[in-house]
């Protein structure tokens, strides 16, 4: 029987001192451990000093990971101890199984962590459903009240950042994400995105290089939080603008590609005449115009209904000068001419070097 008891505790704890396995009960849905600590004292976890001045038993029912698909309920025999430092404000304190209990935890540290790894990788909800299937029944709250106990992870300081906005509450509310561009992982989330929020910045000098999205706030933020670091253009941004910037070209000098191509067959479907304004270069069914007339009428529309123009900014993702742009042209037509393109830009200096590259 000692033989039997002294495996099964090598099988159920192997890894835990001080505890004994004193019997196993298994019926059809749960499997009851007693199990006792077998310390010869304990720390108070107030003072710290050394105790073995027993007050009392005592029971404790944590649930454990489950086992052969069957939940799992220690009966764990545990002692309240006197703290034999009188100077101490704990009178008596129970003693905790260290990797097992917790003071006040209905769970086993095991089943704590597997529960958190779950949670980590479903998050509550489906989390929960999983622990279900395990034999772990749990509810969604306690389940991300697990995550969210996991201490924080040592992050070090990405030498590449990316700095790019994120949104909550279906775009109504915007973050900040700082993402470590060398190994692809966000790093931070910061709860708003004002200029002043990247002091994160500043808490760490190594930063060398910040790869951000262009809004002002950001450019503002990241000079003033890492001047010692160089400030780049992320890629997405930069293809997106160059994406919508070639389409733009292209679309302006199509009668220059059709002069090129006399032989290639018209693939223009008929402009609907009583909906094109008498000399419109543009007619329906054309993607780059449709898209254009929609995001002018959605401008148009919003700033009708008494939205400022930075909100519109905001809900449809638009760049400021594209929305004043919108604003500003009352046809979408008037978009279509390329004037705009030829006034002075803050790029005129650069554009020999941009050509070039
Ligand atoms: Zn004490």
């Amino acid at each position: 029987m000692e033989e039997v008891v002294l495996r099964l505790k090598e099988l159920l704890f192997p890894s835990i001192a001080d505890v004994a396995v004193l019997s196993v009960d298994v019926n059809i849905e749960i499997v009851r451990v007693d199990a006792q600590c077998v310390a010869d004292g304990a720390v108070c976890p107030v003072c710290g000093v050394w105790s073995n001045r027993v007050h009392g038993p005592y029971l404790r029912f944590p649930a454990d990971v489950p086992s052969g698909g069957r939940s799992v309920v220690l009966q764990l025999r545990v002692r309240r101890f006197t703290c034999g430092n009188s100077g101490c404000a704990r009178r008596t304190f129970v003693e905790q199984i260290p990797g097992l209990t917790r003071r006040n935890g209905q769970r086993t540290e095991r089943l704590r962590s597997s529960l958190a790894a779950v949670g980590l990788a479903l998050a509550g909800r489906p989390g929960a459903r999983v622990a279900r299937v395990l034999g772990v029944s749990v509810s969604r709250s306690t389940v991300l009240r697990l995550v969210d106990a996991l201490p924080e992870p040592e992050i070090p300081t990405p030498r590449v950042v990316g700095v790019d906005e994120y949104a909550t509450r279906k775009g109504r509310h915007y973050g900040t994400v700082l993402v470590d561009i060398e190994t692809c992982r966000p790093v931070d989330l910061l709860p708003d995105r004002e200029a002043s929020s990247l002091a994160w910045l500043a808490e760490r000098p190594g930063i060398e290089v910040v790869c951000r999205d262009r809004a002002p706030f950001f450019a503002e933020g990241a000079s003033a939080g890492a001047p010692q670091a160089v400030q780049v253009a992320d890629r997405w941004h930069l293809w997106h603008n160059l994406s919508e910037a070639a389409e733009r070209a292209v679309a302006q000098h199509r009668r220059c590609l059709r002069a090129l191509a006399p032989a290639a067959p018209e693939p223009e479907p008929e402009p609907a005449p009583e909906e094109e304004p008498s000399g419109s270069p543009w007619p329906t069914g054309h993607r780059f115009a449709d898209r254009t007339r929609a995001r002018h009428a959605s401008v148009r529309a919003l700033l009708e209904a008494g939205h400022s123009l930075r909100s519109v900014q905001r809900q449809l993702g638009m760049a400021w000068h594209t929305v004043k742009r919108f604003a500003d042209a009352a046809n979408p037509e008037d978009l279509f001419t390329g004037q705009w393109q030829n006034r002075p830009s803050v790029l005129d200096d650069y554009k020999p070097y941009l050509d070039d590259r």
